[in-house]
């Protein structure tokens, strides 16, 4: 008991005391930082306050009992080991005061550089740093200005235009020919600005900027970017972050020091090789803010052959140990390697499932690693279609494929514009000279981001690869000028509203709008290309890692189709039968005027002869159907809308019979079908006469389309095929309603089957509320269940489906009621526990009762998981879904903790 005490109350943790399983508590740097110091890797030394920390601060508006007493401990510890104190006038400590998040954010938190520095170490550093006075003094500002800035909300243009201001003063545009003194000045003119801006003098006391700048740290897990970003990325708002406070070591002492990323294989294609950049005599916000240019990773084996070399090694030791891509950050001060930040790197989609496969090859993972390392989201992603480049079209620059697709659309040139256009429903690309974290909503609004500067690790290319957007970054032919909304490339001027369309892969560009052509992904599972014998690493991953999938999956995967040739296309991409044929587009088209006849009929005589008219179309519709679906099940569902939806609308047939009668034109058709739809008419048609209710009050219309069944059966399995039909009755809520529809569809099968050998079931939608209540009785009834969740939600939780997705989804995502639409992915505490009592209950009164689901969800890796935990036989979704409901079923089968799709 008092050892668990003592656990809870520990906030900080050095870098020895954690391990790489500790991302809740430490965030997933201050967890890795931790992990590679105990690995014997050169890290700078440093300690981390936990996420509970900045819970406990976040509830509570001040720091936990404790706290500070541990971080000086923490602090006197880090000052012993580097023989040096925070701020020492003579010979200071500095630290670096980052975030830290279980799931990486980046560029979303803040950080603040160079803490320690004051008016006195200033002049200690500049010793350090062997009488360089022009770095002490640069560091100091830009101390002052990360510091005002983050801790202090000092607008930072401020700082810029005195940036600029020494610039122009000294005649130059380069930070880099700006001497000791003219630092020294802009130092003045920061602190001024900080004293106007927040009434107190820049504070000298190194603690107190320790303390405040941990404390900003903490705040900015709610600033509104991180909230944005979190909603994207689908991270709880709950968790926090971590601050790792590191001895800062310095990339800017001069040519023989410098920063740089490095991954261990190309995070773009999987490709194995040394991927990265490196910028010699720079500080890594440098890299990362793109800021200069890069150079690519190789070169630094020219410029410090010994630091490559141990890079290369220490990137050999982290893949073997996390066996997995991971991206690092380092910095080499003075000649001296010193790695700053490791993770299991962000990849492309290509290169998840391309990295997995080789990590089997490798022998370091196996087949259910590989497969949980990859997930339907990223499949999904490699389904979209690619560029397909005629000679007509030259690209008029090449920047950086950050982060892959094909995109075309309006050039905006700020994230306003780019969110204002597309909730106008075009599609633009946001084209900045780099982006930053203010440009979130745009990125997220755009369909692609392009860019001048920057690399694969800018921000804008980090955060595209995080959302699975299009980017080009680097494109530096492109001259952009955002006052001016255009930009320059090639001679061309390129204004807003032009459209353009760039290619993430391959980093081109290209004016106008390029024609788009199928992924490889797509024509592997169209059966066009043979995995065995295709030099493509991608398609052969992804053939493996769906043969595993196929293989450890319990749930198998049906489709939605309506047609045969939706099925058949469907059935190459896996399809184990049709969960949900829907039967309503047979009644549109040409077929309007048999529906108008049906509707309009008068006397039995009259509806007899409409049914008997659609019956021989019905009858066809399923046979196509059927034939294609050869073998497996097909489950019909009978009609479901309500029948007026299959009238002209009552404001149109009202103006048309007013201009009619005007004209003296005979009427008296639309005057009754004008008649018709006005006694039609429903407050609200999702409640009304729909579904079994129709085919109870419309006599013939359900048996007209079950003998259509039946009779589409016989004649496929007559004919040497194989006709597997389910019929489904939809919106049933109590029992007593599907037994009256099956007991008349029952002696029409019975009629028309006789001794052919088919067999048809009859079972029920599980989509009303009451029926999932009432499951026991309902199954006594049904051969299957199907649960039909997309209004199992619009009435479990009251919500209009065609309305409220646009009308105030968005209020509740702000509000975090939920984190995601209930119609996209399952409510598992809410309509999810419908479902799950519908399946105990429906299996206890009938053991052995098949269930499915052909609601929306039934194709959302996350419902997936939900779906097979419950038990159910199979999901159906959208034909082009159906291999990504494949992938994530193996998923589900290989996890018992849901799906993570981070
Ligand atoms: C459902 O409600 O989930 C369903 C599949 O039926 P529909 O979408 O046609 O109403
Ligand atoms: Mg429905």
């Amino acid at each position: 008991m008092a050892a668990q005490e003592t656990v809870e109350h520990k906030y900080v943790y050095d870098f020895a005391e954690g391990n790489k399983d500790l991302k809740d508590l430490l965030g997933g740097k201050g967890a890795n930082l931790a992990e590679m110091t105990n690995l014997g890797l050169p890290v700078p030394p440093g300690f981390t306050i936990t996420t509970e920390a900045c819970k406990a601060y976040l509830t509570t508006g001040r720091e936990p009992d404790g706290l500070a007493a541990q971080i000086e401990a923490h602090l006197e510890s880090l000052e012993r080991e580097m023989g040096r104190k925070l701020g020492d006038p003579q010979d200071p400590l500095l630290v670096s005061v980052r975030s830290g998040a279980k799931f990486s954010m980046p560029g979303m938190m803040e950080t603040v550089l160079n803490v320690g520095l004051n008016d006195r170490s200033v002049v200690g550093l500049s010793a350090q740093a062997g009488g360089n006075d022009r770095f002490a003094w640069d560091s100091y500002r830009r101390l002052i200005q990360m510091f005002g800035k983050t801790v202090c909300e000092v607008p930072g243009e401020e700082f810029e235009h005195a940036l600029d201001d020494a610039k122009r003063a000294k005649g130059t545009q380069n930070d880099l020919d700006l001497d000791a003194d003219d630092l020294r000045g802009l130092v003045d003119a920061y602190k001024k600005i900080f004293a106007k801006h927040t009434g107190r003098e820049f504070p000298q006391e190194p603690r107190e900027q320790l303390d405040l700048a941990i404390r900003a740290v903490f705040e900015s897990w709610n600033a509104e970017r991180a909230v944005v970003y979190r909603r994207q990325e689908r991270i709880p708002a709950d968790l926090g972050t971590a601050v790792n406070v590191v001895a800062m070591v310095f990339g800017n002492l001069g040519a023989d020091s410098g920063t740089g990323v490095a991954f261990t294989r190309d995070p773009g294609s999987g490709a194995q090789g040394i991927y990265g950049d490196y910028l010699a005599n720079a500080q890594g916000e440098d890299v990362v803010a793109g800021i200069r240019n890069t150079v690519p990773l190789q070169e630094l084996e020219q410029i410090d052959k010994k630091s490559y070399d141990e890079l290369l090694d220490y990137m050999a030791r982290l893949e073997e140990h996390y066996k997995d891509l991971c991206d690092i950050e380092f910095t080499i001060e003075r000649g001296k390697l010193w790695m700053l930040q490791t993770r299991v790197g962000k990849r492309t989609a290509a290169a998840a499932f391309v990295i997995a496969g080789q990590l089997v090859d490798e022998g370091l993972i196996d087949l259910d690693e590989a497969l949980h390392r990859v997930n339907g989201a990223q499949l999904a992603q490699l389904m979209f279609p690619r560029f397909r480049l005629d000679h007509e079209f030259q690209p008029v620059a090449k920047g950086i494929g950050a982060s892959p697709g094909a995109a075309s659309g309006k050039v905006v040139f700020t994230s306003a514009r780019a969110v204002e256009l597309a909730a106008e429903g075009e599609s633009v690309i946001l084209v900045r000279r780099e982006t930053n974290p203010d440009d979130l909503n745009g990125m997220i609004a755009a369909k692609g981001i392009l860019t001048s500067r920057g690399g694969k690790t800018s921000h804008a290319a980090v955060v595209a690869r995080g959302m699975g957007k299009t980017c080009v970054s680097g494109a530096d032919e492109l001259d952009v000028n955002v006052p001016a909304k255009k930009f320059i490339v090639a001679g061309q001027t390129v204004n807003e509203g032009d459209v353009v369309s760039i290619d993430g892969t391959t980093g081109k560009v290209y004016l106008g709008e390029v024609p788009v052509m199928p992924s490889e992904v797509v024509q592997y599972f169209e059966g066009s290309l043979d995995p065995e014998h295709i030099d493509n690493p991608l398609v052969r991953a992804v053939h493996r890692i769906m043969t595993h999938a196929d293989a450890k999956r319990r749930l198998l995967v049906r489709t939605n189709a309506d047609t045969g040739a939706d099925a058949a296309r469907a059935r190459r991409f896996g399809a184990e039968g049709i969960g949900l044929c829907r039967t309503e587009h047979m009644f549109l088209g040409d077929r309007r005027e048999l529906v108008e006849r049906l509707i309009l009929a008068s006397t039995d005589e009259e509806r007899e002869a409409a049914l008997a008219a659609l019956l021989p179309l019905q009858r066809e519709d399923f046979i196509d159907i059927f034939r294609e679906m050869d073998g497996l099940p097909v489950t019909v569902r009978l009609i479901d809308p309500p029948l007026h939806e299959f009238l002209p609308p009552l404001e149109q047939l009202a103006v048309n019979v007013a201009v009619a009668q005007e004209r003296g034109e005979d009427v008296a058709k639309e005057e009754a079908l004008l008649a018709a739809v006005r006694r039609m008419h429903e407050e609200n048609p999702m409640l009304g006469l729909r579904g079994v209710r129709l085919g109870l009050v419309i006599p013939g219309l359900f048996a007209m389309q079950v003998r259509a069944i039946a009779e589409a059966a016989v004649e496929v399995t007559r004919s040497g095929g194989s006709a597997c039909p389910e019929i489904m009755v939809p919106l049933v809520g109590a029992v007593q309603e599907l037994e009256t529809v099956r007991a008349e569809a029952e002696k029409i099968i019975a009629e028309v089957v006789g001794d052919s050998g088919v067999e048809v079931l009859i079972g029920t939608m599980i989509e009303v509320p009451r029926a999932a209540l009432t499951a026991g009785q309902i199954a006594e009834a049904a051969q299957f269940f199907s649960f039909g969740t997309n209004d199992l939600t619009q009435m479990g939780w009251g919500f209009s489906r065609d309305d409220v997705e646009g009308a105030f989804f968005w209020r509740y995502l702000e509000l975090g009621i939920f984190g995601i639409s209930p119609f996209e992915s399952i409510d598992r505490e809410g309509v999810g526990r419908l479902v799950r009592i519908a399946a105990e209950e429906g299996r206890a009164a009938r053991p052995g009762l098949k269930l499915g689901v052909c609601g929306e969800h039934g194709g959302d890796p996350d419902s997936v998981h939900f779906f097979h935990e419950v038990g159910l036989d199979y999901v159906s979704c959208s034909p082009f879904r159906v291999p990504v409901a494949r992938l994530e079923a193996g998923r589900a089968a290989i996890t018992t903790t849901g799906s993570d799709s981070r």
